[in-house]
């Protein structure tokens, strides 16, 4: 039986994050540009956008259009620095400790996902310590994160993957449409939660890296165009 390949973008913000100029029609034209079959939102501290954006990807399939499949999730800022929650209900607050926020997630059945852990430059990052105590609630580790300050930061995520067994996420970060697609996961299609793990055991990972400053440009350029 031929099983059918998907490529996911683990990490992106849609407008509902401040700093992000992604809209739904901006997203959609990018997934189809770069071949990207699902992503999963994560907008910081609100999932609104990733309820809206779902719900407009399964409006427009119900139409008979094509739409990504938007996996909910939110990148939440935890005192001890940023965790994802993946196929989330519910929104989840920020300003709690790494493991409220990681039991949160997982009492709704999200899976936990640690963006950009080696970011050295980063301040809101789970240190490697927290990762090694809080190991037995880390569903994903990003291995490749598109827009790392410190452009080491990849390296040392798979240099610790190499000796722990999480299954490796990847996402492009992106924050404006050009930057949506450039990371992205290569993985058997997978149904829920459970099985995207199983799944990304045997994933590949395709990713090209661009700079935070050249994000903050374009985002600029885009907000000065639209201002007319
Ligand atoms: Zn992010």
């Amino acid at each position: 039986m031929m099983v059918d390949k998907v490529n996911v973008d683990f990490h992106v913000h849609t407008v509902h994050s401040p700093d992000s100029v992604i809209t739904y029609p901006f997203l959609v034209d990018a997934c189809k540009a770069g071949g990207i079959d699902a992503v999963a939102i994560m907008d910081h501290d609100v999932i609104e956008g990733a309820l809206e954006f779902s719900a407009l990807s399964e409006q427009a399939l119900r139409r008979g259009e094509w739409a990504p499949r938007i996996l909910i999730g939110e990148e939440i800022r935890t005192s001890g620095g940023e965790i994802c929650g993946l196929f989330l209900n519910e929104h989840v607050s920020k300003g709690l400790t790494p493991l409220e926020t990681m039991r949160n997630i997982r009492a709704q059945g999200g899976l936990v996902y640690v963006p950009h852990p080696f970011d050295i430059l980063k301040l809101k990052r789970l240190k490697t310590q927290e990762l090694e105590e809080l190991s037995g609630m880390i569903d994903i580790i990003e291995a490749f994160n598109g827009k790392p300050r410190f452009p080491g930061a990849n390296t040392l995520a798979w240099r610790f993957l190499k000796t722990h067994d999480f299954p490796a996420g990847a996402g492009s970060d992106s924050h404006e449409p050009t930057r949506l697609g450039t990371v992205f996961v290569t993985m058997d299609d997978f149904k829920g939660s459970g099985d995207i793990l199983e799944k990304l055991v045997t994933a590949e990972i395709t990713g090209k890296l661009y700079s935070p400053l050249s994000s903050a440009y374009t985002r600029f350029k885009m907000r000065r165009a639209s201002e007319g």
